[in-house]
């Protein structure tokens, strides 16, 4: 057996004739599709040389054809390792050398400049293609290849994929994910989403990051329930298939975009069953404005490349905006301190995780792993948190994005709820930037939806916040760097501001 494709479509499975995705044009593919393409496409790949164990790269635009290269990858035992359709030849270079794929697959436009990089890296160069245009080589040859394919048999510790951190503290590191720990949390989400055949997923996310290729893709196959798969986010396609959908996955800036559209009514989107959202914080101000518009709770779900997904608002209880909610069944979470002390409810401190969620390591980085990793095996995720009196977990901001102020200890987000509260604040980031006298020193961007000035900003968080956290200076931004995940990139803005105490 093959633990996770075996997992994956057995619900599906079931009753082959039932729909597993709508497309962009009004096709539909059922689940015979699903287990037919990805066998042609499985046979490919071993034809191609792939073995148990070996990479399969793959940077191509998104589409169900993607999407079944995923699944092919693991059915043939090949491990899947998806890069952001983003990343430049030079980053991709980097990549290649780092994974060694056996093959790896660019889209058909992008070809030509990869092949030399690909050939360096000793991958075998195929091609993929998205919408109307060139379908590429990968899919030319599987339609000619055999339906069907015995899964390749692989156990729970064995590799699915390797998937690549977003990269928003640093270089992106590359996360072993076995098939355990993708078939694990797929049923744990079904099960604490209450996720049915009959739902209907629409998904607008990318499919390179664990959000939109495991967190959707593999719970709505775990309940053998249906897509509408369309290429991204946009907003004329996401009102026109509203309606026929029962469930919604996104990023915080899918809902602010939501929210800034008229069509966003109690009518278009009242029936939805589910709105969930993850990757970056949600605004409790969005949360908020979402329910007022139409009635609906967005559920807040805390996760990472390395662990899957680690924390869930109730879907059943009370949603509380600002929090990500109680720990999934099976993960453990604890608060720990600087010297690795459990802390108690109420304090700050490093969030650490383990359950069967939690990735095998880093690829080819046993120093890096070994050193997130404590003895007794709970993962330190690099986010600072807290759990309130009734177990929900709230995430203020990242170790790394601490700063440190006088030798005081800052939480960014407790300063930016504070700036966000001021009329005509959209939104903030605080970030501390190298200071003659304090170390460092506590910087707020800011956008801004009327002309606005530093002082005002600042004097009323002199009543608020203690000295130490107040901001030094404010400065104004038309909008705040983000990356393609919506996370805002405050190593960008520390880079931009460096030099503002200088
Ligand atoms: P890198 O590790 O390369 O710096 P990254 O951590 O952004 O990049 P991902 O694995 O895509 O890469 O993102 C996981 C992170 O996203 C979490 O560690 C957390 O900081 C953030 N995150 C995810 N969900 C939420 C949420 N609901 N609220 C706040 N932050 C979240
Ligand atoms: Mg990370």
């Amino acid at each position: 057996t093959n633990h996770l494709f075996d997992g994956l479509t057995r619900e599906g499975l079931k009753e082959p004739g039932r729909i597993f995705a709508t497309l962009a044009d009004g096709r539909s593919l059922t689940y015979r599709d699903l287990d037919e393409e990805t066998a042609r496409l499985a046979n490919v790949l071993v034809s191609l040389g792939v073995e148990p164990g070996d990479r399969v790269a793959v940077q191509a635009e998104k589409s169900i054809g993607a999407l079944f290269l995923y699944l092919a990858t693991v059915r043939a035992g090949g491990v899947f390792l998806p890069l952001n359709t983003g990343y430049t030849p030079s980053e991709i270079e980097y990549f290649l050398n780092d994974a060694e794929p056996r093959v790896f697959v660019a889209s058909p436009k992008a070809a030509d400049g990869l092949r030399p990089i690909a050939e360096a890296a000793g991958a075998r160069l195929e091609t993929l293609g998205s919408g109307g245009g060139d379908a590429g080589t990968i899919m030319r040859t599987a339609e000619a290849a055999d339906a069907s394919f015995e899964p390749v048999a692989r156990g729970e510790d064995d590799l699915a994929a390797i998937l690549y951190t977003s990269g928003t503290t640093g270089r992106s590191k590359g996360a072993m994910l076995s098939h355990g720990n993708l078939l694990s949390n797929a049923e744990v989400l079904r099960e604490e989403w209450a996720f049915t055949q009959g739902d209907v997923l629409l998904h607008v996310l990318p499919i390179f990051h664990t959000h939109g290729l495991f967190v959707a893709t593999n719970t709505v196959l775990a309940a053998g329930a249906s897509l509408i798969f369309l290429e991204k986010f946009d907003l004329d396609a996401v009102f026109a298939r509203l309606g026929q959908a029962t469930a919604m996955m996104g990023v915080p800036t899918f809902y602010t975009r939501m929210l800034a559209d008229e069509r966003l009514t109690p009518e278009s989107a009242g029936h939805m069953r589910l709105f969930t959202s993850g990757s970056a914080p949600l605004l409790a101000e969005t949360h908020r404005a979402f329910e007022a518009r139409t009635g609906q709770r967005i559920l807040e779900r805390y996760g990472m490349t390395e662990t899957n997904m680690n924390t869930s608002n109730p879907y059943e209880g009370e949603r509380r905006a600002g929090t990500v909610g109680f720990p999934l069944k099976g993960t453990e979470l604890r608060i720990t301190g600087e010297s690795g002390e459990s802390l108690p409810d109420g304090e700050i401190g490093s969030i650490e995780v383990r359950g069967p969620n939690v990735f095998a390591g880093y690829w080819r980085m046993p120093e890096k792993t070994a050193s997130e990793f404590r003895e007794d095996g709970f993962f330190v995720t690099g986010d600072l948190g807290v759990v309130d009196a009734d177990g929900y977990v709230s995430i203020v901001g990242r170790d790394k994005d601490l700063v440190i102020s006088g030798g005081y200890n800052v939480y960014p987000k407790e300063v930016e709820l504070a700036i966000d509260e001021q009329p005509g604040v959209v939104e903030s980031a605080v970030i501390g930037v190298p200071h003659p006298d304090f170390g460092e020193g506590v910087v707020g961007v800011v956008v801004a939806s009327k002309p606005l000035d530093e002082a005002a900003i600042v004097a009323p968080l002199k009543e608020r916040l203690a000295k130490y956290k107040q901001p030094k200076r404010i400065v104004f931004v038309d909008e705040l760097p983000r990356n393609t995940m919506g996370k805002v990139q405050k190593n960008v803005l520390r880079q931009t501001y460096g030099d503002l105490f200088r």
